[in-house]
């Protein structure tokens, strides 16, 4: 082929791409005037009968050398970019996500607002263990103006051999903490059936890593108005973490929390491998809150620090760390948590980065 013949050809495949181009948008002005019909008279807009007989005709028609499946398949493409060009994704604007609601979620906690713009520290044991135990702990904390307290009273133990946790005992110790401090509490619930003693208990109930898709829990603790703290689940993609929370939001309950919290990879230099740029993500495409749990996501309490100074920097409305009196003889996570000393060294280095503001907890 000579180098002129080349050009003719380029030149008309030039023209068919400026005619396509034309076509496109004129199509596109057609679907802003149905739309524009569509919404005077209250019809949705998606209306996949309609796409498929849009469909069937392309493959009636079609005379190749494209294969229907291609040709279907690009027409999709411009079916969808039509609907997006109009807001008008409704298969895919999930309540959490920003497209829905632009502005931040705040949720109050007792007198504490998280996701206002003031970065914030929980903390606590891993599990209950005992009434000293927790006063323990709670003192400590208070003591550095931190006022929001975890810690586990029902376990989800890798081995059915290790400590389950103390049932509502564990949850009853933790509200008596927590009107002694005048704290607020936090507390994994595992079961649907235990979610309503969790309300007279708990200030917010944490749905941990291994129910993030539990989806009765995730119904259960929707249609109430507790504040929720969704973890992501250990091998959950962004996508499928978002989807969980709508599951929570569907039912009604918006005072919901999203927290990072590692996920399994291939490195087994740490625990799970704390996705830290799964937070600005789900700033971006969510309106909730998120946190970054330093413990669980590293399981090493030399990375807790730096962690948690990674998290704050990125933008955590929140970070989540274990403590306890003695974690040596911890009943969970004792290679992980921070004792009190280790406690109050690592609040105050947040605090002097001015990671974390003076007298926000
Ligand atoms: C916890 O926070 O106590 C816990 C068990 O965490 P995760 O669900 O993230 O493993
Ligand atoms: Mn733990």
């Amino acid at each position: 082929m000579s180098n002129e013949e080349l050009e003719q050809l380029r030149a008309s495949l030039d023209d068919k791409n400026m005619e396509i181009l034309k076509l496109i948008n004129e199509r596109a002005e057609i679907v802003q005037k149905i739309g524009g019909v569509k919404s005077k008279s209250g019809t949705k807009r998606y209306d996949p009968v309609r796409e498929r007989k849009m469909l069937d005709l392309i493959a009636e028609e079609n005379e190749g050398p494209f294969k229907t499946s291609t040709l279907q398949h690009l027409f999709k493409q411009i079916f969808k970019a039509s609907l997006e060009m109009m807001g008008e994704d409704e298969q895919k604007a999930l309540l959490v996500s920003r497209k829905k609601q632009p502005d931040n979620t705040v949720v109050t906690v007792k007198d504490e607002q998280i996701g206002d713009g003031n970065q914030r520290l929980i903390a606590g044991p891993c599990s209950v263990e005992s009434e000293e135990q927790v006063f323990t702990v709670a003192e400590a904390l208070k003591n550095r103006g931190v006022n929001l307290l975890r810690g586990g009273a029902y376990k989800p133990r890798s081995s059915p051999y290790d400590f389950q946790g103390l049932g509502v005992e564990g949850l009853k110790i933790l509200k008596k903490a927590g009107d002694h401090f005048d704290m607020s509490v936090i507390s994994e619930i595992v079961t649907p059936g235990d979610v309503e003693t969790a309300l007279d208990h708990l200030d917010v109930i944490q749905i941990g890593a291994r129910n993030m898709q539990n989806f009765e829990l995730l119904k259960e603790v929707g249609a109430t108005n507790k504040p929720i703290l969704l973890k992501r689940g250990l091998s959950a993609t962004i996508s499928e973490f978002m989807n969980a929370a709508e599951y929570v939001m569907s039912r009604g309950n918006t005072n919901l929390m999203l927290c990072e919290r590692g996920i399994r990879t291939y490195e087994t230099a740490t625990r799970n491998t704390l996705d830290i740029s799964a937070i600005p993500i789900l700033k971006q495409e969510t309106h909730l809150p998120v946190l970054a749990d330093v413990t669980h996501s590293t399981g090493r309490r030399d990375l807790l620090l730096p962690a948690a100074k990674a998290a704050l920097a990125i933008g955590a409305d929140a970070v989540m760390a274990e403590v306890h009196p003695d974690p040596a003889v911890a009943l969970s996570d004792s290679a992980q948590q921070m004792d009190i000393g280790q406690f109050n060294e690592f609040i105050d280095t947040l605090r002097n980065e001015q990671l974390l503001k003076d007298g926000v907890g």
